[in-house]
């Protein structure tokens, strides 16, 4: 890749010093390397105009405080705001809406997201949402409005990895005044630092790769100015699903080896999509950092890595995947990703079983597909495991 993690552009330490340091998370009183875990839910005040800068929990806690400081500086931000899950996080996002707003997000997007922008927003606050393929600059342009007021983005996309134009997506926004908010949950900031694109938000869900051990539900946010963290920040205290003390020191914890694994799942995941894509029972490989890749160039543009999911067409349709499901050692059959163990999924009957079939069809996820979520382990272990599953 042109750019190590090491060196990200603009950042005052490479992003290995940032997760290790990130946000001067020591604490002050006491010099504790790592920062308490502050369960008071009011704290003292100076007098009754003063306090010390926390009063109640729910708007701000020193344990959360210091992992939002360190995710700042992690996405390059003014302000980073901790939740109690990523969808948490998301509902935040689109209370910054007015109700009736036209929104614009991804027809392949998370489940969970396209479930609150599908159904409950549209019922709650007459959100309009156009679903379109944002990996088609054309097909955003064509969905803009005069009451546009948000572009949600994610990518890589979830299963196909498939890589939205960051840059263009966020400049043709910015050009019509709309806000775009990127997830950034499978790239993390190692890979991928949506505010340098020109993006206005960041969203994790931090139960993936952020946690990283798959113990900890988390949320995150950063706003790329002080104006919007602020709002994000009194939208937050007011609907309360902030992330507990506990969970913002699992957080924390996680960040100090996120530049460690991910580059550990990038290069597992480089040497399993390689090893499928000459394997004779394996059809198409989806891993940006394949060649073949049909955005292979556009990956190597945003990204820095290429990050440790994939999936794969076996030969053979339903029969052939769920037969391999069932011989796979090692890699869990398990929802979710993220973590130091491989995880595998079935997107058919797992993450996409709520979509109809025909529509999960016409998007590419056939009953072929089985999607990888590539751990830290010993490499030769995870190939061994799949090619005596594959048979
Ligand atoms: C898991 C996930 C979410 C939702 O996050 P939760 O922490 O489960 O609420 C959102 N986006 C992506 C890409 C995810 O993988």
């Amino acid at each position: 890749m042109g750019r190590t993690p090491d060196q990200a552009a603009g950042a005052t330490h490479g992003l290995s010093t940032a997760c290790v340091h990130g946000g001067d998370t020591q604490d002050p009183a006491t010099g504790a390397v790592m920062p308490p875990i502050h369960t008071s839910v009011t704290y003292a005040r100076e007098d009754v105009d003063g306090h010390r800068g926390w009063f109640y929990s729910r708007v701000g806690n020193p344990t959360r405080d210091a992992l939002e400081r360190c995710v700042a500086e992690l996405e390059g931000g003014a302000q980073a705001l901790a939740f109690a899950s990523g969808m948490a996080a998301t509902a935040t996002v689109l209370e910054l809406l007015d109700a009736g707003a036209h929104v614009i997000a991804p027809v392949d997007g998370y489940g969970g997201t396209f479930r609150i922008l599908q159904d409950l927003r549209p019922r709650s606050a007459g959100l309009q949402v156009s679903f379109v393929d944002c990996c088609d600059l054309a097909a955003i342009g064509a969905a803009i409005r005069p009451d546009t007021k948000l572009l949600w983005l994610e990518t890589p996309t979830n299963p196909l990895l498939r890589i939205q134009d960051l840059a263009g997506a966020c400049a043709l926004a910015r050009r019509h005044g709309i806000l775009t908010a990127v997830d950034n949950t499978f790239a993390t900031p190692v890979f991928q630092r949506p505010l340098e694109h020109g993006a206005d938000i960041v969203m994790h869900s931090a139960t993936k790769y952020i946690g990283g051990h798959s113990d900890v539900l988390g949320g995150l946010l950063v706003a790329g100015t002080p104006g919007l963290g602020a709002r994000l920040h009194g939208l937050r205290s007011t609907t309360g699903a902030v992330a507990s003390p506990f969970d913002s020191y699992l957080m924390l914890r996680g960040i100090k080896t996120l530049a460690l694994r991910m580059e550990r799942h990038a290069a597992n995941a480089q040497a399993v999509a390689e090893h499928l894509a000459r394997h004779p029972r394996v059809g198409r490989v989806h891993y940006p950092g394949l060649p073949g890749h049909p955005q292979h160039a556009l990956a190597r543009r945003q990204m820095r890595g290429f990050g440790g999911m994939l999936s794969f067409e076996i030969e053979g349709g339903a029969p052939a995947a769920r037969g391999f499901l069932d011989k796979l050692t090692i890699f869990t059959l398990a929802e979710s990703l993220g973590g130091v163990e491989s995880l595998a999924g079935y997107p058919a009957t797992m993450s996409h079983a709520a979509m109809p079939a025909a529509q999960r069809r016409a998007a590419g996820i056939g009953d072929d597909l089985v999607r990888l979520s590539i751990g830290i382990e010993d490499v030769a272990d995870l190939r061994a495991a799949l090619d005596a599953a594959l048979g």
